[in-house]
């Protein structure tokens, strides 16, 4: 495969960890690239309200933080190619990054690859998928006005995204495998004073069924030890994030859970490979935390580069 360009840094995807990556390098000088296989912003486009990203007293949607971060990384040249990135490999120094397109030399990689929902694994899962079954209220919440629908998980996701389907849905059951939610306590307190909103604890599905569609979820109840049945119309399943981290399989250290491990200035194992946001090992998953990781890696991959740059094959 021919070479097609070379850049200072390249960004495997597009969301705020590698948008503000983006504007870091590209605001630095550096000839910079995030190449994102499907749609700009990430995770953080179908998250209907963020209320607790700095600066912005009114809520913003995802959609319109990611559009912003976007537009700012143009401002400054990043380029911003849909491609996928299908493997990264080393030349020297240098670093051969393989997309759907083509091959592209860089200096530096900041992998930002973040996560994707954790699947339940029970069955009718598979077959009642986008036939009552979604792990995206702000997409197919609307769908669900003046029905009943149930949310699976304790953490802030599944509690934030059953508060938000309280606004279509007439009835919106909590499924959570403990009696103590994972939510930060404001977000609880808030699904706790919903009228609409109704938990059963303890509690996991088993299984899904239904007809063409999803009528009702089996549940075993971990206390009492029993089954029940309950109907509904839809399901929304919170119950975690993987990350999507196998671009580098077994030449990095990762955390149990497959989490990239980094340093405090976000460098992996592998010379002048930096990550950050939702792929790396961390406390607290926010915009804010990703943006943080973002402008980090940036910022401690152009001072790599710098201190490199005589190591470099000169640019044609
Ligand atoms: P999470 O915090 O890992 O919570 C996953 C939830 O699903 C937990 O309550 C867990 O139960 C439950 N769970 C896991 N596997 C399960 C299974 N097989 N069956 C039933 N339940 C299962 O995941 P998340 O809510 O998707 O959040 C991911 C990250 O993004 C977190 O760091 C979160 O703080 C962050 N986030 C932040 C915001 C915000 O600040 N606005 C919004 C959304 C997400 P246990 O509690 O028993 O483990």
């Amino acid at each position: 495969m021919d070479l097609n360009t070379e850049y200072d840094i390249a960004i495997v995807g597009g969301g705020p960890a590698g948008l503000s990556a983006a504007i870091y390098a590209a605001r630095g000088g550096l000839k910079t690239v995030i190449f994102e296989k499907a749609l700009i912003g990430g995770q953080i486009v179908v998250t209907a309200d963020v209320e607790n990203y700095p600066g912005f007293e009114e809520n913003m949607s995802g959609f319109d933080i990611a559009e912003k971060m976007q537009k700012q990384a143009e401002k400054f040249n990043a380029e911003i190619k849909l491609e996928e990135v299908k493997a990264i490999g080393t030349e020297g120094l240098c670093k051969v990054v393989e997309t759907s397109n083509g091959l592209y030399r860089v200096k530096s990689v900041i992998l930002a690859t973040g996560a994707h929902p954790r699947k339940l694994a029970v069955p009718g899962e598979e077959k009642f998928t986008g036939r009552g079954v979604s792990y995206c209220a702000t997409c197919d919440g609307a769908l669900y006005r003046n029905k009943i629908v149930a949310v699976v998980g304790g953490g802030d996701s599944a509690i934030e995204e059953a508060i938000f389907l309280t606004k279509f849905a007439r009835k919106v059951y909590i499924i959570h495998r403990r009696s103590k939610l994972r939510a930060v306590k404001i977000v609880q307190e808030r699904a706790f004073k919903n009228e609409k909103i109704e938990f059963i604890l303890d509690s996991v599905v088993q299984a899904i069924e239904g007809g063409d569609f999803i009528e009702k979820l089996m549940l075993y109840n971990k206390k009492t030890e029993k089954i029940s049945e309950l109907p509904v119309h839809g399901l929304f399943i919170y119950v975690g994030i993987i990350p999507n981290s196998e671009l580098l399989e077994s030449r990095v250290e990762f955390d149990e859970q497959g989490f990239i491990e980094t340093d405090n200035t976000m460098h992996t194992d592998i010379p002048g490979v930096y990550a950050a946001g939702d792929v790396t090992h961390k406390v607290l998953r926010q915009v804010v935390t990703a943006s943080s990781d973002g402008a980090t890696a940036a910022f401690s991959a152009e001072k790599w580069i710098e201190e490199n740059k005589e190591n470099f094959p000169k640019q044609a």
